[in-house]
């Protein structure tokens, strides 16, 4: 079979889409990615690369434009990477990741008797029938301009003039981008007040080549919920000169509350640095995720996409089903979001983390809400959970588990099982992982109740899942007392 070489040009209609959203076509049972090519599409397309049973090649032209195929509102979407899915409707891209899950969890997991259920409670499975529902993906409202932090590089263009954006690809090159679609209204106005501050007195922007320069990047954070804005320069320095002529330019916009800077004089691709001097205000401003306060400063971990946050860990708290005399674990509790949430419905929290800082925070944001009965663990879940249960006798009612992408170590899983909480709560960014473990813990005693997506990061290839398990036994011994 020829399937052709590099640069050489092909005719493909796109059939499918990849974990990453890229379009899938097929020439001759070869396969083709191909970036920013959407299902339906016929596209003309570049050979780049070339291996035995599937190739890539990069999008030159659409012959024949799908009808899921939709205009990007970003004109500089297809350079800047960070959205995959804008070339398609907003509603084609919630398919798309309900429907990447729904596979894996068939596939990997096995799940055979998934179905999708519309509208909540409606077709749910009846009792005795096996079917597992798999509800509909919650989307947002407005899918633009949901992301509350915004870490803008900047640089010079090739005229001198100081400029922000993002870098392209993987150079060092940054390309103009001053109002990312995703981002807060305000951080536009922020970024000219800088631009304008540094031009006026003569602050350049930092060079990663040369390690000169003094301004790296701006990190701008909105509480939703509050309005309060928070300004941080990084810059490669000890002193930001001329700030009394920052200060007061900024705190023109409604809701400026804190105005720090950051020293970062590494050469590193790390953004921040560990020391921050205050400018103006107290160091951090407030928001809310349902009825849950948050300190944030600019280093803090905090949820990019507060409202639909709300949306998962509301589904995560529906999921365990709580009276208020439970012992709940949270296991990856970051800084405590999900265990606070908990909290209010739980007897007992007890929250596992990794991440010295993160649990500082999720012990201050306990708190700043006055909640009692949460207690944070540092360390490994897979170190921590086994520890307490086999030295401390620990007990779970409910265990809920929020893991990065590589999802759970089966040293915590199996201690899972030997504790064997009435339900687990799964939340999950990998669906890959997820029933990966799904399987675990199913093939040991648990059966998959529920499943739920919600679309925290709109126009990227993520999607979280929520998905609820139950010990039949322990139900059936709940019923019998
Ligand atoms: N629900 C959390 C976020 C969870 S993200 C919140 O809203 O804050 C996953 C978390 O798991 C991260 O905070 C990461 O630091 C932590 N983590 C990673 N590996 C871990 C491990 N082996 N044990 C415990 N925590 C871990």
């Amino acid at each position: 079979m020829d399937i052709g070489k590099k640069n050489d040009i092909i005719t493909v209609k796109i059939e499918d889409l990849s974990e990453d959203g890229s379009g899938i076509g097929r020439l001759d049972g070869y396969i083709w990615f191909i970036k920013d090519a959407v299902i339906g599409d016929t596209v003309e397309a570049k050979i780049m690369k070339t291996k035995k049973s599937y190739g890539f090649a990069r999008l030159l032209q659409v012959l024949e434009p799908s009808d899921k195929r939709t205009e990007p509102l970003c004109p500089v979407a297809r350079q800047c990477g960070g959205c995959q899915l804008q070339a398609m409707t907003y509603e084609e891209g919630l398919r798309f990741k309900e429907n990447k899950v729904f596979n894996h969890l068939k596939r990997i997991g096995g799940f055979e008797n998934l179905r999708f259920v519309d509208e909540e409670g409606s077709g749910e499975a009846a009792p005795g029938s096996r079917t597992i529902p798999f509800y509909r993906i919650m989307g947002m409202e407005d899918p633009w301009r949901y992301r509350n932090k915004a870490q803008v590089p900047f640089g010079l263009n090739r005229g001198g003039e100081i400029v922000t954006g993002f870098y392209a690809g993987r150079t060092h090159a940054i390309i103009e981008q001053e109002d990312c679609l995703l981002g807060a209204e305000e951080n536009r106005r922020i970024l000219a007040i800088i631009k304008n501050y540094m031009r006026e007195n003569h602050i350049s922007p930092y060079d990663e080549d040369t390690h000169r320069g003094l301004v790296r990047h701006a990190l701008i954070r909105k509480g939703f919920r509050t309005g309060q804005l928070m300004v941080c320069l990084i810059i490669n320095g000890r002193k930001l000169p001329a700030a009394d002529k920052l200060v007061p330019a900024l705190r023109e916009l409604d809701g400026m509350t804190s105005i720090s800077y950051c020293i970062n004089t590494e050469q590193t691709n790390v953004i921040l640095g560990r020391e921050i001097v205050d400018l103006y205000g107290p160091g951090y401003i407030t928001d809310y995720i349902g009825n849950v306060k948050y300190r944030i400063s600019p280093q803090s971990f905090y949820q990019v996409n507060p409202r639909q946050t709300e949306k998962l860990y509301g589904t995560a708290l529906e999921y365990a089903e709580l009276t208020g005399t439970e012992t709940v674990w949270d296991l990856y509790c970051g800084i405590g979001t999900i265990s606070l949430f908990l909290a209010q419905k739980a007897a007992r929290v007890c929250g596992v983390e990794v991440v010295p800082q993160a649990v500082a925070d999720a012990r201050a944001n306990a708190r700043l809400n006055g909640f009692d009965n949460v207690t944070f663990f540092e360390g490994k879940a897979e170190e921590v959970l086994p520890r307490e249960f086999e030295e401390n006798h620990i007990h779970a009612d409910v265990i809920v588990v929020d893991p990065p992408r590589k999802g759970c170590d089966a040293a915590c899983l199996d201690t899972i099982v030997k504790m064997a909480p009435r339900r687990v709560v799964y939340v999950s960014c990998d669906s890959a992982t997820l029933a990966r473990d799904l399987r675990y813990l199913c093939d040991r005693g648990y059966a998959l109740e529920k499943v739920r997506c919600c679309d925290m990061f709109g126009w990227t290839g993520h999607v979280e899942t929520a998905v609820c398990l139950t010990k039949p036994d322990a139900e059936q011994d709940m019923e019998v007392i």
